[in-house]
């Protein structure tokens, strides 16, 4: 089995970084666990089972240079314990360049619990994560992902203070995360018109979610001309009520004539199909995965279409959950979001520099920021 850990996902088209660690010897078998831990240099996967409480867990921790792993908890019906450890590692991986382009001081973990996540009684199963979180002494932060809630976040924290995302707490990061998207996109403007004012350009938005509905207030707000699709109309009528937007159907999104396309739903939508429909000079939205594959990065760029990497620009929600670990006020989470505008704009500047197309530029400043503050770190004080 090779390590199957370069499939893409959540802010995962990235490289290994250079930890100025060992290299795995010659003699050491590439198709083992250990093989796949090292191909993208994770530092610690833990195994945890509680058989009462029907609880089998995987925590992987990708790199701590920067500060704890944190990442949230997915609890999905894998198809196997080998899917499971690969996601895992996969996810843990994009968290730890989440976080370092996003400036925080915290590495890239993520757990994974194999199981039905509608699942009724969730006290046992939360808590026995709890117990698993515990156990590795602060060096994973836990929090909440695809399947888990607010209130597995509390059964977990009978067990364990290493957790965010607890009720009456930070609460809904997509204010947060939609600001910095908003920034991002005036990153793009300027970068690629030569002012940042998104005044009379049309931005068309997929998605009219939290992210969605919150992006399209700031965005009218600055008087721009919205485009909006969802597959729920009702979404989609609030925002055009609200904010005079024009409402196309889900598959009419991407052959709009807009200045920017901002996606805000769903992953892998810039594919094979949607690149030769863009007329947008920008593509900068919220959501995750936005890049099918790493290839329609370079198939954006060679179209001359600017793109804003989706884990550089959608990172307020994380810098969200950093709030609420170090009691920021809201203001000082949204400031903290707002530079994701310079952001934007240092990849761009990377990007041009190295001659690269942005999502690999993106990689670059991730771990440049590690290695950096790795060197400052590496004296006795
Ligand atoms: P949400 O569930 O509130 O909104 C997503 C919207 O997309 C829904 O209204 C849904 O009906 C719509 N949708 C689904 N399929 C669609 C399709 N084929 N065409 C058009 N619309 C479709 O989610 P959200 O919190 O707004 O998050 C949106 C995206 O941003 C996700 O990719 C998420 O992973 C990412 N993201 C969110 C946050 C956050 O703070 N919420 C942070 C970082 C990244």
């Amino acid at each position: 089995m090779k390590a199957p850990v370069k499939s893409s996902g959540s802010s995962s088209r990235v490289s290994s970084i250079a930890t100025g660690r060992p290299a795995p010897r010659a003699n050491e078998r590439d198709d083992g666990l250990f093989a796949q831990l090292a191909e993208f240099h994770h530092e610690q996967v833990s195994l945890y089972a509680d058989p009462a409480a029907g609880y089998r867990g995987i925590i992987a921790i990708h790199n701590t240079q920067l500060g704890p792993a944190l990442g949230g908890t997915r609890v999905w019906n894998y198809e196997s314990d080998e899917a499971a450890l690969t996601d895992a590692l996969r996810l843990a991986r994009g968290m730890t360049y989440k976080a370092a382009v996003a400036g925080l001081n915290l590495g890239g973990g993520k757990s994974v619990i194999i199981g039905d996540n509608k699942l009724k009684d969730r006290e046992p199963l939360f808590r026995a994560h709890g117990r698993h979180v515990e156990s590795l002494g602060g060096r994973y932060i836990t929090a909440e992902d695809v399947g888990t809630s607010t209130a597995d976040m509390e059964f977990i924290r009978a067990e364990t203070s290493h957790v965010t995302g607890l009720m009456g707490k930070s609460g809904d990061p997509s204010p947060v995360t939609a600001f910095g998207v908003y920034r991002g996109i005036k990153a793009c403007a300027k970068h690629h018109y030569g002012s940042d004012s998104l005044a009379g350009k049309t931005v068309a938005i997929q998605g009219a979610g939290n992210v969605g509905y919150h992006l399209a207030e700031l965005l009218y707000n600055e008087g721009a001309k919205l485009i909006v699709t969802d597959i729920d109309s009702g979404r989609v009528q609030r925002i055009v009520q609200e904010f005079k937007a024009t409402a196309v159907a889900p598959d009419a999104i991407y052959g709009q004539q807009a200045d920017i396309f901002a996606p805000c739903a769903l992953g892998a939508i810039i594919n094979d199909e949607t690149i030769p429909q863009l007329k947008v000079e920008i593509v900068a939205g919220g959501a995750n995965n936005v890049l099918a594959e790493e290839r329609h990065g370079d198939e954006l760029e060679a179209k001359g279409i600017l793109y804003a990497p989706d884990y550089v620009i959608n990172g307020g929600g994380l810098i969200n959950v950093n709030a609420e670990l170090h009691g920021w006020s809201l203001e000082r989470a949204h400031n903290k979001a707002g530079e994701i505008y310079d952001t934007i704009l240092r990849v761009f500047d990377i990007a041009r520099e190295h001659r690269i197309p942005s999502y690999l530029a993106a990689d670059r400043l991730a771990e440049q920021r590690i290695a950096t503050v790795s060197r400052v770190r590496q004296n006795f004080v």
